[in-house]
């Protein structure tokens, strides 16, 4: 196991506050500025895969295979990163998660752009996915390949420290006065979306280690509160094994009022609520991931579980491709 990273992350990246947001929200946000992480293959992904692909470098892969939803932006940047370091790329991806996308739209585009082999999978294939990945890599070395595998959203104790170091940075960030004045201290809370679990186990890790907040509150956009309670406290205890100096965490609040329907299916209160975002900030969030967080943080903050006027960093973990694969359910809100 190496611990090694591979240069994919352009930062630190920025840490910004739009007053107008705070109205919109009702505490205090600053918006970590995740979603500009690199080009094409920018958002959080990036972040784990520094950690993921010199692991893949470091055995010598000469093919990566992951899996995730039609549009996965996870696989999107592993396709991308891929392409930038030479390493072949092969993509399981659910069908059916987007209904009226094209075929070549958002994500897909880009896989394809990237030359990644797409293997379409049916979402009752995708429930037994580690075991699916595990055979895809069984018969790559057969044929004379060596395969390195990576989780749905390269979800495991070592892409988690992507976002251990995430929170370094931030911690750098405060200490330049760079989210308001020093004397206003460090954050009450980390805030960002949950889809499989390595952000919010890297998040309460780093967060604790660094002293950036005291709450880590993971806002899950599918499945439930006890599934991520459960695979965020195995991808923890992964990573720690792997840093055994990660020996605090902040307090991880998983919360799934605002999933919405269904993956990367959204309410029109929630499509409204991204439309405001985007007119008061120029901020723009998507509707599968940042989209439910934002909203979700600020049905916190008026239920009174998030103090009004907290300071809140909230990662905007990226997700554009997503937002564009999806005009058409905006259509009658612009
Ligand atoms: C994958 C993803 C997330 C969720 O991160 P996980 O580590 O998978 O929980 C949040 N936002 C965006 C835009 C993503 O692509």
């Amino acid at each position: 196991m190496s611990t090694k990273r591979v240069p994919l992350v352009h930062g630190p990246t920025p840490i910004v506050h739009r007053p107008a947001l705070d109205e919109l929200v009702g505490c205090e946000v600053w918006i970590k500025r995740d979603d500009a992480t690199g080009g094409a293959e920018a958002g959080n992904k990036i972040r784990k895969l520094e950690f993921l692909l010199a692991e893949a470098l470091y055995e010598k892969a000469t093919v990566v295979v992951t899996c995730g939803g039609t549009q996965s932006n996870h696989a999107r940047a592993t396709a991308l990163a891929c392409a930038s370091l030479g390493i072949k790329c092969a993509l399981y991806l659910r069908q059916g998660d987007v209904e009226g996308a094209g075929p070549l739209t958002g994500n897909v585009l880009l896989d394809r752009l990237a030359g990644a082999e797409i293997r379409p999978i049916t979402p009752a294939e995708y429930k037994d996915r580690a075991r699916l990945l595990q055979r895809a890599a069984e018969e790559l070395s057969r044929a004379g390949e060596r395969p390195y595998v990576i989780p749905e959203g390269g979800s495991n104790g070592l892409g988690a420290l992507g976002y251990v170091e995430a929170m370094r940075e931030v911690r750098a960030q405060l200490d330049m006065g760079l989210c308001g004045p020093k004397s206003a201290g460090a954050f009450h809370a980390v805030a960002h979306a949950c889809g499989s679990g390595g952000t919010a186990a890297g998040v309460a890790l780093g967060a604790a280690r660094f002293g950036v907040a005291k709450e880590a509150w993971a806002f899950a956009v599918c499945d439930d509160r006890a599934y991520f309670e459960r695979t965020i406290g195995r991808i923890v205890a992964e990573a720690r094994s792997l840093d055994p100096s990660l020996d605090a965490q902040a307090t991880l609040v998983v919360d799934d009022r605002a999933k919405g329907p269904a993956y990367a299916a959204t309410t029109e209160e929630q499509r409204s609520f991204i439309v405001r975002v985007a007119r008061a900030s120029g901020i723009v969030l998507d509707p599968v991931y940042t989209g439910k967080a934002m909203f979700g943080l600020a049905h916190a903050v008026a239920r009174g579980a998030v103090p009004r006027g907290a300071r809140v960093l909230f990662l905007h973990t990226g997700g554009l491709p997503g937002l564009l694969a999806q005009g058409h359910t905006f259509e009658g809100l612009l």
